[in-house]
């Protein structure tokens, strides 16, 4: 067995990854417009209003909210699908924050329920067991960028009168059986935070296919406005969660190579997949059929903690560093999160804690590589899985 690189051994790979953003003479060519035109924001919006279609007609949605980020766009979903102060919101833990936090904005509380061992999307037998009278919506977390089963969670909201929020921050260009994520439940929202696969620093989108819906949505994002009202007329309680024309012209830059980029991650995920099938240890996520095209902002894998020991996957990320592979531990259990669970003891009087145990086993195990390193070649992905292997190789079973 060869000498781990950490040990002074000789690294599987010294070649740096891709770097994020990828960007060019198109966002260059956008930005300066948006410049000279004095148009920057508020009225009179031009790139706005093509950004909103191009993303809708992406996702096959017929209505696009643009908004400031991600986090309110899920806020501004709920709110605008009715949840309000008390009801209760059924999510996953394996997840961003701003999942929980989207709610607790709106005094709304999040109840968790547990994700699938093999892919830590939301279960929806789960989800079931998890609904009371005061249940309102389930969010469902195209985590990774793989879409969760939406047909199963869609009968599940269906059957018990809940609005269906899908959070697809990581999944923009995901397909659940060749329809687009976002409108495929009430509304769905994205992210164009840096990391993101679409990105203009900050930024987030609503997507639904019901116009009354995207209405309040719209008119929540603008202080309350209405589409075809007067400057100063208010119909409704709102903020001003607005995107720039800068924002959207860096987007519809992205936009140029987005296509190139989705078939290149989901080549490079493929091929990874097979080379690293036979490692000891390591598993990577199962994929439904129903998934079409996945996004795969984060390619996820697990390493067993029979494998790796008391040493766990810390000591195996380490390893793996020293062999020039840059990955990274992930999200830590959601449903144990202190500064949550402080706010829903404010908010119901009572602490509340919901188990999840099959999230809390993942967290022990789950690595990530990041979106980024998927738009490196094929020689890298030879270089991941035989990196994999020598690590995985070098605990003593
Ligand atoms: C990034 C992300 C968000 C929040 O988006 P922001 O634009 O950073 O506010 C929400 N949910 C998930 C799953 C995310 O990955």
């Amino acid at each position: 067995m060869s000498r781990l690189a950490v040990d002074g051994g000789t690294p599987v790979r010294t070649k740096p990854f891709p770097q994020w953003p990828v960007y060019g003479e198109a966002e260059e060519r956008l930005l300066l417009e948006v410049l000279h035109s004095g148009k920057w924001g508020g009225v009179g919006r031009v790139k706005l209003e093509e950004l909103e279609q191009r993303f809708a007609a992406l996702q096959d949605a017929n209505y696009a909210v643009s908004v400031s980020n991600g986090t309110v766009a899920i806020s501004l979903a709920l709110r605008a699908a009715g949840v309000r102060s008390g009801d209760e919101v059924i999510m996953p833990p394996y997840t961003f924050i701003a999942t929980a936090t989207s709610a607790l904005l709106l005094g709304a509380i999040p109840v968790f329920a547990d994700v699938e061992p093999d892919t830590l999307l939301l279960d929806p037998g789960k989800v079931e067991a998890a609904i009371t009278p005061r249940t309102k919506a389930i969010v469902a977390v195209h985590i990774a960028g793989m879409p969760a089963n939406m047909d199963r969670l869609k009968q599940v909201a269906g059957k018990h009168g809940l609005k269906l929020i899908e959070d697809a921050a990581q999944a923009v260009g995901a397909r659940w059986n060749g329809v687009g994520v976002g409108a495929i439940g009430d509304a769905g929202t994205f992210s164009f935070q840096s990391s993101k696969n679409l990105n203009s620093g900050e930024g987030g989108m609503i997507l639904t296919n019901d116009k009354e819906l995207a209405d309040m949505a719209w008119s929540i994002a603008n202080v309350g406005r209405i589409r075809e009202g007067a400057w100063y007329q208010h119909e409704h309680i709102g903020w001003n969660f607005r995107l720039t024309e800068f924002q959207a012209a860096v987007l519809l830059g992205q936009m140029t190579r987005f296509e190139e980029q989705v078939a290149l991650r989901e080549k490079n995920a493929g091929l990874l997949g097979q080379l690293i099938a036979d490692i000891p240890g390591i598993a990577g996520m199962r994929r439904d059929p129903r998934v079409t095209r996945h996004a795969h902002h984060l390619y996820m894998f697990r390493v067993s903690k029979e494998r790796t020991g008391e040493a766990g996957k810390q000591e195996f990320l380490r390893r793996l560093a020293g062999e020039g592979i840059p990955a990274s531990a992930g999200y830590v259990p959601l449903n144990r999160n202190r500064a949550v669970l402080n706010e829903i003891r404010q908010l119901t009087g009572e602490e509340r804690v919901n188990d999840c145990p099959v999230c809390e086993e993942a967290c022990g195990e789950v690595l990530w590589l990041h979106q980024n390193v998927l738009l490196a070649d094929e020689e890298a992905m030879h270089d991941i899985a035989r990196a994999l292997r020598k690590v995985a190789e070098s605990f003593q079973p």
